[in-house]
């Protein structure tokens, strides 16, 4: 009997418990490609420590006959599921479990190795086909010792086939560490088979799981840190997989529509805060309504709750629960906090089969007006709005180049002076296609683009040679108006731009003012206030705008040199509610109080000219005046009430 050397055993456990407690410690636990990796190094784990005993037997050549026969059955039981543990954890990686469950000959190859060799093992103390002790009590193998051999060839075959089939399906370098396991397992069961007395087996497959472990199992990869929920990479990862597996999945898509009003209001530390917050009742909900979902958020407010063919049924109930509970406040840092989700159910690949298309109705999903009821992607598909805010980038491209930009003028009058003081000049867009696109929908995408500067330039050269033409210096308008986007604020070099473009038509600062929202002005930027005050001493005034829909913060919002306050349209639709009524005149007469001017937008009816007169706001703009308008129209229509 020769003794065998443990050492190689002893190395494999260390590095065994080190994934094992490293893989527990860096909460990679969730989901089932995390479980079978687990289960995998537990497997092997547990099989090596058997071994360890076994041979701690033998090589004392005690005389303990249970003892041995147990010590040796179970490890190899248990070593007869390292294999296939393997296989589970590679059909899981590249989600293919369902396309093989199909196949009833890779069912029949997965199951009935294994069955039989724990059985002949089991069997083993009767028959003695595997082991036996010989006169001297050393194990010894049995005749049909080849049996587990052939077993364990099956599933290294097996497991070569699965990783050649889904090749395409994953990444080139999980592919390569996981051929590297197999060669591991390979060299070093030749290498044992060799010398029997070195026990390398294990510490090849302890190896190969290490480098799997370096190179696949990585959570800084694949999970945010914030939420613990998957990451955007992997969203998309999963995605490719499965249109290429065909698989069917439904996907609930919680969308925080208000996510960048909620992160000036709350700061950004307290958003991740309330994420994690919304991630922890999903995930606590996923459980509860055993609904077998894997949990995404993907930055911005955007989580998703993928779920298996097996658990549709259940999706429809759950959406109702998160919808419910989205409509309820969440308190953080003592506030609490509204959301605005729009929740909508998709199945796939019936509804959309692409991951481009399935990202880009995500970011879609934001703009749709919130209703407070689910919707399902299959009825909002066939919205043509859907398409055009697919097709909105080379929408912009298009007008860019074709000019189909043109710019509206809606004049603004002067309660005291009782004329058309100024005008807002309103991009407008008319496609081909769609025809007119609103700017509330295209311009938030040029600036994710970068096109929204070429469209500022265009707004404002467009402005500036109206305002050098002749017909203009007879309207007797003071200034006009311009909308600066917040992307444009950011622009290091916005202060020359501007100054160039007014000086190459004439224009005088003082017949420019310039809108900036409430968005823009409660960001802390260094760049922007520099810009805004290198603008001001320059001459150029500036209006905010929008004031009252976001979550002002008054302190920035008064460091900031502004002239005018815009006052939301909302404003003008509240003031049936005596309580908002109050809020409505101690905000006038606070922005009066901070010696700024004020015009009330959106202002449609007589009844609430008066009404604003009566409360001195100085200038009123809306439809009741008129809608914004070409510039020969709006030339004609100041001439006219002069
Ligand atoms: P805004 O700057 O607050 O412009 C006022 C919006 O209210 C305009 O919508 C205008 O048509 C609309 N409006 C005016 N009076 C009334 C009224 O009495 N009732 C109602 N219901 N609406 C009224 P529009 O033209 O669709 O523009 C939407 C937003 O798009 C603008 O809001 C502005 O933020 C942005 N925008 C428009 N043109 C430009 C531009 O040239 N550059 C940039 N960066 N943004 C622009
Ligand atoms: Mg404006
Ligand atoms: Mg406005």
């Amino acid at each position: 009997m020769i003794q065998k050397n443990l050492s190689f055993h002893y190395c494999a456990i260390i590095i065994l418990v080190i994934l094992l407690v490293g893989t527990i410690m860096r909460r990679m636990i969730k989901g089932r490609v995390n479980r079978s990796f687990l289960c995998v190094v537990s497997v092997a784990l547990l099989s090596t420590m058997l071994d360890i005993w076994a041979v701690m037997l033998d090589n004392q050549h005690g005389t303990d006959i249970f003892a041995k026969n147990v010590a040796h059955m179970s490890y190899l039981i248990v070593h007869g599921f390292t294999l296939p543990a393997c296989i589970s954890y590679m059909l899981n990686l590249t989600d293919t479990v369902h396309i093989f469950k199909q196949k009833r000959i890779f069912v029949a190859l997965l199951h009935v190795p294994l069955t039989v060799s724990v059985i002949m093992v089991l069997l083993n103390p009767v028959t003695h086909n595997i082991f036996y002790l010989n006169d001297s009590y050393d194990y010894t193998r049995g005749k049909y010792f080849f049996v587990l051999y052939t077993c364990a060839l099956i599933y290294l075959l097996l497991g070569i086939m699965i990783l050649f089939i889904s090749r395409r399906m994953i990444r080139k370098r999980y592919l390569l560490s996981l051929g590297v396991v197999y060669i591991c397992e390979i060299v070093a069961a030749v290498i044992q088979s060799l010398h029997p007395e070195l026990l390398v087996e294990m510490f090849g497959m302890a190896a190969g799981l290490l480098f799997v472990s370096l190179m696949i199992q990585r959570p800084e990869e694949l999970i945010d840190i914030d939420t613990q929920l998957y990451k955007l990479n992997a969203y998309i990862d999963m995605l490719h997989r499965s249109f290429r597996n065909k698989k069917r999945f439904r996907i609930i898509m919680v969308n925080v529509t208000n996510y960048s009003s909620i992160r000036e209001l709350i700061g950004f530390d307290q958003s991740k805060r309330l994420m994690r917050k919304i991630a922890q009742y999903l995930e606590a909900l996923n459980r509860e309504q055993k609904l077998g979902a894997d949990l995404y958020y993907l930055e911005r407010g955007k989580f998703r709750l993928v779920v298996d063919e097996n658990y549709f049924g259940r999706v429809k109930d759950v959406a109702a629960l998160i919808n419910e509970r989205m409509k309820e406040s969440m308190d953080i840092h003592q506030m609490s906090i509204n959301l605005v989700a729009n929740i909508c159910i998709l199945d796939c690949p019936d509804d959309i089969s692409d991951v481009e298309a399935l990202l880009s109705f995500g970011d879609v999903l934001d703009t749709i007006a919130f209703t407070g009821e689910i919707m399902w992607a299959s009825e909002q598909l066939n919205n043509t709005r859907f398409d055009m805010m697919r097709e909105m980038d080379s929408i912009i491209e298009n007008a860019l180049a074709n000019n189909h930009f043109s710019v509206y003028y809606q004049p603004i009058y002067s309660v005291n002076e009782k004329r058309f003081l100024s005008a807002e000049a309103l991009i407008r867009l008319k496609d081909e296609k769609y025809g007119f696109v609103s700017p509330d929908l295209f311009i938030p995408v040029a600036e994710r683009s970068g096109a929204i500067h070429k469209i500022g330039d265009f707004v404002l050269e467009e402005v500036c040679q109206f305002i050098s033409s002749d017909e203009y210096k007879k309207l007797g308008i003071d200034y006009i108006e311009v909308n600066l986007s917040v992307a444009q604020c950011m622009q290091p070099k916005l202060v020359e731009h501007i100054m160039n473009i007014l000086n190459r038509y004439k224009v005088r600062p003082d017949q420019i003012n310039l809108e900036i929202t409430e968005t823009a002005a409660t960001i802390s930027q260094q760049t922007l206030q520099n810009n805004i005050e290198k603008l001001t001493s320059a001459g150029v005034r500036f209006s905010l705008d929008d004031f009252g829909t976001g979550y002002s913060n008054m302190q920035r919002v008064v460091s900031l040199p502004f002239e005018i306050i815009k006052l939301d349209k909302s404003f003008t639709e509240i003031y049936d509610n005596p309580k908002l009524a109050i809020v409505l005149t101690n905000t006038i007469r606070m922005i009066k109080a901070m010696d700024m001017k004020i015009v009330v937008e959106g202002v449609e009816t007589e009844e609430m000219v008066k009404l604003f007169a009566k409360l001195e706001c100085e200038y009123i703009q809306g439809y009741f005046f008129s809608k914004p308008i070409p510039r020969e129209d709006f030339t004609k229509f100041i001439q006219a009430s002069m």
